[in-house]
C-alpha cells in the first residue's frame, strides 16, 4: 500500500485506510495532498492572514483545505499570531517544537514514559512519531534513548533488552515501514493512565 508525506488533515491516515468516521474517506489522495501543498506554496512567499491565503491558494479553497489547515496548525506546522497572520515554522523551529508533543495521546507518552503492559505499544509509537515529524534515524534512535532514560521507564523494568539502545536498536523497521502513531499511543495511553490512577 503506498504511503503519503502528508497525512489525512482529519484521521490522520496516511494510506487510504481511513478511520471508520473520517470525513474524507474516498477523496483521491492526490487532492488531499493538492491541499497542503497549496497552502504551504503560499505561506513559503511570506506570513499572511487567512483571507490571503484562501484567495492566493492556487486551487478552489473547501472543506479540505480548511482542514489541511487546521490540521498544519495543530501540528505546529503553521504558526498563528494574536493578529491572525500565519506563519509557516521554518524546519528547524519545527523540529524544536515537535521534540516535545504537547498534544495527547503522546503527550502522556513523552511526559510519564511508558509502563509494563505497554512498552511495545508505547516505544512503536515514540519511533512512529518522532519519524512522522521528520527527524533522522540516528536522532530518532537518541531521543527514544533518553526518553526511555529519562522518563523512568527502563528503570520499571519489563524489557528483554540489555540496554535502551538494542531496545530502539530492534524496533528500527518501525521508522523504516512509517506507520502510524495514532493508534498504538492511544492504547498505550490507556494502560499508563490506569497505572497511574
Ligand atoms: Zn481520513
Amino acid at each position: 500500500m503506498p504511503h503519503f508525506d502528508y497525512p489525512c488533515p482529519d484521521c490522520r491516515a496516511t494510506t487510504s485506510l481511513h478511520d471508520a468516521d473520517c470525513q474524507f474517506e474516498g477523496t483521491p489522495w492526490v487532492d488531499v495532498e493538492r491541499a497542503y501543498v497549496d497552502i504551504v506554496s503560499v505561506l513559503t512567499g511570506g506570513p499572511c492572514d487567512e483571507e490571503t491565503l484562501r484567495r492566493e491558494a492556487p486551487g478552489e479553497w473547501g472543506a479540505l483545505q480548511q482542514s489541511a489547515l487546521s490540521r498544519l496548525k495543530r501540528d505546529d506546522r503553521i504558526s498563528e499570531a494574536k493578529s491572525g497572520v500565519l506563519r509557516l515554522l521554518t524546519a528547524e523551529e519545527f523540529r524544536e517544537e515537535v521534540s516535545e508533543p504537547t498534544h495527547e495521546p503522546m503527550r502522556t507518552l513523552f511526559t510519564y514514559g511508558s509502563v509494563p503492559g505497554c512498552h511495545d505499544n508505547a516505544v512503536f509509537a515514540m519511533i512512529a512519531w518522532y519519524e512522522m515529524v521528520g527527524l533522522s534515524w540516528p536522532e530518532t534512535r537518541e531521543n527514544v534513548v533518553n526518553w526511555l532514560r529519562e522518563t523512568g521507564t527502563w528503570d520499571r523494568g519489563g524489557f528483554e533488552e540489555a540496554t535502551p539502545a538494542e531496545l530502539v536498536e530492534k524496533k528500527r523497521h518501525v521508522y523504516e515501514a512509517g506507520y502510524g502513531w495514532k493508534e498504538k499511543a492511544t492504547s498505550a495511553k490507556r494502560i499508563i493512565d490506569r497505572y497511574r490512577a
